[in-house]
């Protein structure tokens, strides 16, 4: 029996998604994950999946955001060709503050200008917000909206991926915790453990992230509304069946027990001063789960010769954001590792800052 040519450790959004893309493109890929199909363990599950390039330009270099946009090209062609269907929305996104926070509004709209040169948004007067996004009908004297933002169902697209893998035939081991000791066979392993491959990549930290769901038939909200606020800045995505999603706070931290009681009243009162009519929704979940982040924030990927081992990880508060522009670049880089294991890896042909930066993270 021929060995695979790729065995992916760690089936959560970049696993699912590398091992579907690589399968798609020709590749023999086996794909182990400690949990089950659904992939209720992974940060994953618990996110607001959104893909926001000019909402995350304050605080994320130009080069991200470039890739925030390529991923915002391929969502949809992508979910097209999956097997089951899964709610995409790119209908953009609403930024609110209000009027004791207008010095927010105004230094989000000087950075954005500042560090996107692609920036397209619009101003809005309360009479055209009102008119774009009837839920928050008067409640707001100015916003700002940015046109083309997405976001993805996290919870339809991880069992759509695993369909996915299905129907071509890829062999996923599900429940098959991978330990740092063993090495599946195949001609390379790709590490896709998140904030579990901690034991491995030690410059990763966990920064905790707590999110609401809530199931409040009467509110559908035809875009995603970001409250810019002084301390608690959250965001609100109507999901299909008349779910509400509250995201999401952050927090320095590799605690990923649950909400606490502080975590929830933030989210919970600052949605609440958005859109009053909450109070009588039904709290489905409280979610926490800590984002896998390197120290500058941005993602990475490493390769050790020896041992045959192609590491991505970091992608922090931005997995939907980047994980197909990743994926892309992955798949370009392959091939140069299953055809000669002992090269090195230099800085990625199209987003060089993805290569494992010297000086900044220990080498193997
Ligand atoms: C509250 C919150 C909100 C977020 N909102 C957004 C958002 O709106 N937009 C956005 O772009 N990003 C968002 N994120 C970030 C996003 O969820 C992460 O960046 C992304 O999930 C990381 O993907 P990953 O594949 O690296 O890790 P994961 O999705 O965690 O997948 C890792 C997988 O590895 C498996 N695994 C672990 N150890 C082993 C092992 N030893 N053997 C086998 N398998 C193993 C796990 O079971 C898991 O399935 C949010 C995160 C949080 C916490």
């Amino acid at each position: 029996m021929t060995i695979p040519d790729v065995a992916i450790v760690g089936g959560g959004l970049l696993g699912r998604l590398l091992a579907w893309r690589a399968a798609l493109g020709g590749l023999r890929v086996t794909l182990y994950d400690a949990n089950d199909r659904q992939g209720n363990e992974a940060t994953a599950w618990v996110a607001g999946g959104m893909v926001t390039p000019q909402a995350e330009a304050v605080d994320a270099e130009p080069e991200l955001v470039a890739m925030g946009r390529r991923s915002l090209s391929l969502w949809p062609v992508w979910l097209s060709a999956l097997p089951t269907a899964v709610h995409y929305s790119d209908t953009g996104t609403l930024l609110v503050w209000q009027r004791s926070d207008a010095g927010e509004g105004r230094r989000f709209e000087a950075m954005l200008r500042a560090r996107d040169t692609q920036a397209s948004y619009e101003r809005l007067d309360a009479q055209q917000l009102t008119a774009k996004e009837p839920a928050l009908e008067n409640r707001f004297r100015e916003a700002l909206y940015l046109p083309g933002e997405a976001h993805v169902d996290n919870r339809q697209l991880l069992p759509a991926l695993a369909d996915a893998l299905d129907a071509l035939g890829v062999e996923c081991h599900w429940n098959r915790r991978v330990e740092d000791t063993e090495r599946p066979e195949a001609r390379l392993v790709i590490d896709c453990r998140g904030k579990s491959a901690k034991s491995r990549w030690k410059e990763l930290r966990g920064v905790r992230g707590e999110l609401v769901r809530l199931h409040a038939p009467g509110i559908d909200l035809k875009h995603m509304v970001r409250l810019l606020h002084s301390r608690y800045s959250i965001y609100l995505i109507s999901r299909p069946g008349g779910n509400l999603v509250v995201g999401a706070t952050a927090i320095e931290s590799d605690d990923c027990s649950p909400v606490s009681v502080r975590g929830a009243l933030e989210l919970l009162s600052a949605a609440y001063a958005v859109l009053p009519e909450i109070s009588e929704a039904r709290i489905l979940e409280l979610d926490c789960d800590c984002r896998p982040a390197l120290p500058d924030n941005r993602p990475a990927i490493r390769y050790s010769p020896e041992a045959r081992l192609l590491e991505v990880n970091g992608l922090y508060r931005h997995g939907f954001l980047l994980s197909p522009a990743i994926v892309e670049e992955v798949l370009t880089v392959l091939p140069q590792f299953l055809h000669n294991p002992g090269s090195t890896l230099g800085a990625s042909p199209r987003w060089p800052s993805l290569g494992a930066r010297e000086g900044v993270f220990a080498c193997h």
